[in-house]
């Protein structure tokens, strides 16, 4: 199947950490981190519309005054996600203007702005450019599991994580595409039913194969089912996964986690700030090291790592760096 997420290292793997998703969905965009953007085409900023930000040190969040410039003077919505205290961020990125004579122009300009306070509820704040960016009252909601955005065509769950200050990681997660087998469920004289709604869905949802399905019968009582035994019924293609995860510190439940929320992704962009004989350093400064970040993806079993945020001091050394998280997360993969 064509991939429908086309992620890519705006700066490379020693630059401010940003990565741009490019979809197959009409026009959308998606970034994680918005560090320096200036090497990105208007065309491809004005296309993004959910921006994904783990936590607003500089080289993360510096970004957002050049998107802002190009959007003024365009129609637009766009969603940002962050940690906790995020939307005052914003809110200060966009006070740092004069917004006077505003209220008439013909283009309204929307931040959309949620923060992720643990991982069962947002809080969002909307600024409008009439509005002169005056924040409206943040609205909260529940949520489950991190999931900051839930979408027919894709999903955005978080992980908060340790750095000093939260920072989050992030999955992007395609919905997967299920097919019932008509003739399949007749032969083994099920109902055509709601109940097969909840079936695609636990499918959607990775779920266990115990994960029990309950099979609406009119005529005889209900009847609970595990998910392993329904399998047959349908074709699955799933959906791609591409992960982003850095400035973590190396903790174990750090560890714990990233491991769970980035699980079987095809492509994983994660730090590897500094080199493994530097672990002490990286333990000071809250980051991953190169073998750190290479345990990590082979623990998750991703199928592709995109190692990047190399400290500067490493110049010249990009294989070297490479070479030390690829050692780490083949090991496994070799038994
Ligand atoms: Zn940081």
């Amino acid at each position: 199947m064509r991939p429908i997420f086309h992620p890519s290292l705006v700066n490379g793997r020693y630059g401010d950490p940003t990565v741009y998703v490019e979809t197959l969905f009409e026009k959308r965009s998606v970034l994680f981190d918005i560090g320096e953007i200036a090497s990105l085409s208007a065309r491809k900023i004005r296309r993004v519309d959910q921006i994904f930000v783990s936590h607003t040190h500089i080289d993360h969040f510096v970004g957002f005054d050049h998107l802002l410039r190009l959007l003024v003077g365009h129609e637009q919505t766009v969603h940002l996600y962050g940690p906790v205290g995020f939307a005052e961020r914003v809110f200060h990125k966009l006070q740092a203007y004069r917004w006077n004579l505003v209220e008439n122009y013909p283009c309204e300009l929307v931040f959309v702005v949620s923060e992720l306070g643990t991982e069962h509820s947002i809080s969002t704040t909307w600024f409008r450019l009439r509005k002169a960016f005056a924040a409206e009252p943040a609205v909260s909601r529940e949520t489950s599991a991190g999931i900051l955005c839930d979408e027919p065509t894709h999903r955005v769950s978080a992980a908060i994580l340790e750095h000093g200050t939260p920072c989050l990681a992030f999955a992007l997660q395609e919905a997967a595409h299920v097919n019932v087998w008509r003739n399949r469920l007749l032969e083994r004289g099920l109902p055509i039913g709601p109940w097969l709604r909840s079936l695609k869905q636990a499918v959607v949802e990775r779920c266990a194969d115990d994960h029990l399905i309950h099979i609406d019968e009119a005529a005889t009582s209900d009847r609970l089912v595990p998910l392993a035994s329904l399998r047959d019924l349908l074709t699955v293609t799933t959906g791609q996964k591409i992960a982003y995860v850095t400035d973590a510190a190396d903790t174990p439940a750090n560890r714990t986690a990233i491991v769970a929320l980035i699980q079987n992704a095809d492509i994983l962009f994660i730090e590897a700030a500094f080199a493994h004989a530097d672990a002490a350093l990286a333990r000071e400064r809250a980051h991953l090291t190169t073998t750190a970040a290479g345990e990590i993806a082979r623990e998750a079993n991703v199928r592709r790592v995109e190692p990047f945020h190399f400290s500067p001091r490493y110049a010249g050394d990009e294989e070297r760096m490479l070479a030390e998280v690829m050692a780490a997360f083949r090991k496994s993969h070799d038994g």
